[in-house]
């Protein structure tokens, strides 16, 4: 078996992070999903616990204080952050952790924990980034504006990631970060003892 290692999904918003780590979760069962805290209030769907930890900003601050973020950003007028505890037992475990987070965050992960991968998931089109966070129509006139010119800044960042995928069809997708975790698995780094696995098994 592999070692635990951290898997970071960013893109801009109306890439469809959400709908792709979904899917790819439902289709398997070696992946924990990292269920960040932040100061942005719920959609009408969103469960506290479930999709984010719901804070007060009080309460956030309180969290970095007390250094309990693996990383934390401010993001389209939110604060966002990364429970540690939670990431390090999973990993600890020997599982693949995912982390759905936006630039800032990633490239502060990047300085730290260079066993991680990085992934930059793309609309096919800036049109259809558009269309996607009108039609989701949770966010307000501003927000949708900001949250769009944000985008164009996030692609500057689109170099500083090892691997990008394109979200034309979330099953396409899918099946583009399912290849790159089969070869993440199989680095040479993410194991112990080759040599002695192999010899255990051929009953030696
Ligand atoms: P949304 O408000 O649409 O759920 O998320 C807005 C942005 O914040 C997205 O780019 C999302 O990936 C990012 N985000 C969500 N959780 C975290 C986090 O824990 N840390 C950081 N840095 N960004 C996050």
């Amino acid at each position: 078996m592999s070692k635990g290692f951290l898997l970071v999904l960013s893109g801009p918003s109306g890439s469809g992070k959400g709908t792709v780590s979904q899917a790819l979760m439902q289709k398997r069962n070696d992946i924990k999903f990292s269920i960040s805290a932040t100061t942005r209030k719920p959609r009408p769907t969103e469960i506290n616990g479930e999709n984010y930890f719901f804070l007060s900003e009080d309460e956030f601050k309180h969290m970095q204080e007390n250094n309990e973020f693996l990383e934390s950003a401010y993001v389209h007028t939110n604060y966002y952050g990364t429970p540690k505890k939670f990431v390090f037992d999973e990993i600890e475990k020997g599982e693949i952790v995912l982390l759905e987070i936006d630039v800032q965050g990633a490239l502060q992960i990047k300085k730290n924990y260079k066993e991680a991968v990085f992934i930059f998931l793309l609309p096919p089109t800036m049109d259809e980034l558009r269309n996607r966070i009108v039609k989701r129509g949770t966010e307000t006139e501003e927000d949708i504006n900001t949250r769009f010119n944000n985008a164009f800044k996030e692609l500057d960042f689109v170099g500083e990631y090892d691997f990008f995928v394109v979200n034309d069809k979330v099953e396409n997708a899918v099946n583009d970060i399912e290849a790159i975790i089969h070869s993440e698995k199989l680095r040479v780094k993410r194991h112990n003892d080759i040599k002695l696995n192999v010899l255990k098994q051929g009953g030696k």
